[in-house]
């Protein structure tokens, strides 16, 4: 569903951190120029005996190893600085294959969501599926049918509008309320978001420092993945709604529960998101009003206390309230 060329592209222009097989060639090709310009040794000695340095033309004679540096050289020219008889990378004494990588895809244009998705707070399961549904990786019925594929394009959910990415997150009244009942403040927004418009709304929230936003990113790529695996359920099982909905009953807390249990994993990661956690915690606790609900409270709070002494607080409130 994705181009492979997209794929292989640093995080920070979009793709998924693989280096392709050119970049993996430049940059042994820039690691050896540097290699046999600057170390004296009986191999580089040689090299440099028969073909000469790599900024010639190489003759039509060279073998394809000394062509593809030759043309590696060229390329990489400006970045190869000459100081004092050695060869230097961008003037830097010390330098390693991430900085050739970075050479090779300097040209590569920035990518303006990619914070959003690979944050410090990241969890690489759930910014994988936002990042699925950013370059349009996921098969949702729109994309199968574009490809010739035959399938029931209505959404599972709604059963009012074709199924595209744009639809599933977040036009659908299933995951925008799921959505704004993680982020209550996402309700405020004039217009349902797509994906970028929210990333965009807490990029540009002034409210909210730099935790806050990572949290908000770490939620919304945990409902994209949860709500990608609550449609996969309800297609397999063919009945229009799946074990959690089932669960839930009367609507869409049963996904709510599932969802802050992953906003607390989410939290495991630093301490000093723990108040959000709370937060989450209490939202969970004024949503809980059936037995049902108690026993997922129970389970939730084994959860919480599992997690370390940082979440004692939270699995005992939730006993409290058990009780
Ligand atoms: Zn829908």
């Amino acid at each position: 569903m994705v181009a492979w060329v997209n794929v292989c592209k640093p995080k920070s222009k979009g793709g998924l951190g693989l280096h392709s097989i050119p970049a993996l060639i430049y940059g042994f090709n820039c690691a050896l120029i540097l290699r046999f310009s600057n170390l004296d040794y009986p191999l580089a000695a040689w090299i440099t005996a028969k073909y000469g340095n790599p900024w010639q033309s190489p003759s039509r004679l060279v073998s394809p190893l000394w062509k593809t540096i030759c043309t590696t050289a060229e390329e990489a020219k400006v970045n190869f600085s000459f100081v004092d008889n050695a060869v230097k990378w961008k003037g830097l004494n010390k330098y390693n294959f991430s900085n050739f990588m970075e050479g090779f895809y300097y040209s590569f244009a920035d990518c303006q969501w990619a914070n959003s998705v690979w944050h410090r707070k990241s969890v690489l399961r759930y910014s994988v599926f936002g990042w699925l549904a950013l370059v349009g990786g996921l098969k949702t019925a729109v994309e199968l049918s574009r490809r010739n594929i035959q399938v029931d394009l209505e959404c599972v959910f709604c059963h009012n509008a074709p199924e595209s990415i744009s639809h599933l997150f977040f036009y659908c009244n299933f995951s925008h309320s799921i959505l704004c009942n993680l982020i209550p403040a996402a309700s405020s927004i004039l217009l349902r978001p797509n994906i970028h418009q929210l990333f965009d709304w807490i990029a540009e929230c002034p409210t909210y420092n730099e935790q806050t936003k990572c949290f908000y990113y770490l939620i919304t790529c945990c409902v994209i993945y949860s709500v990608w695996r609550e449609r996969w359920g309800s297609f397999v099982l063919n009945c229009g709604c799946s074990v959690i909905v089932l669960l839930g009953c009367v609507g869409l807390e049963g996904i709510s529960v599932h969802l802050h249990l992953l906003a607390v994993v989410g939290c495991s990661l630093g301490l000093g998101n723990l108040c959000f956690g709370i937060t989450g915690w209490n939202a969970l606790l004024s949503s809980l009003k059936t037995f049902v609900y108690n026993r997922i409270h129970v389970a939730a709070a084994l959860v919480g206390c599992s997690l370390g002494p940082g979440f004692w607080l939270c699995g005992l409130e939730c006993f409290c309230s058990v009780s």
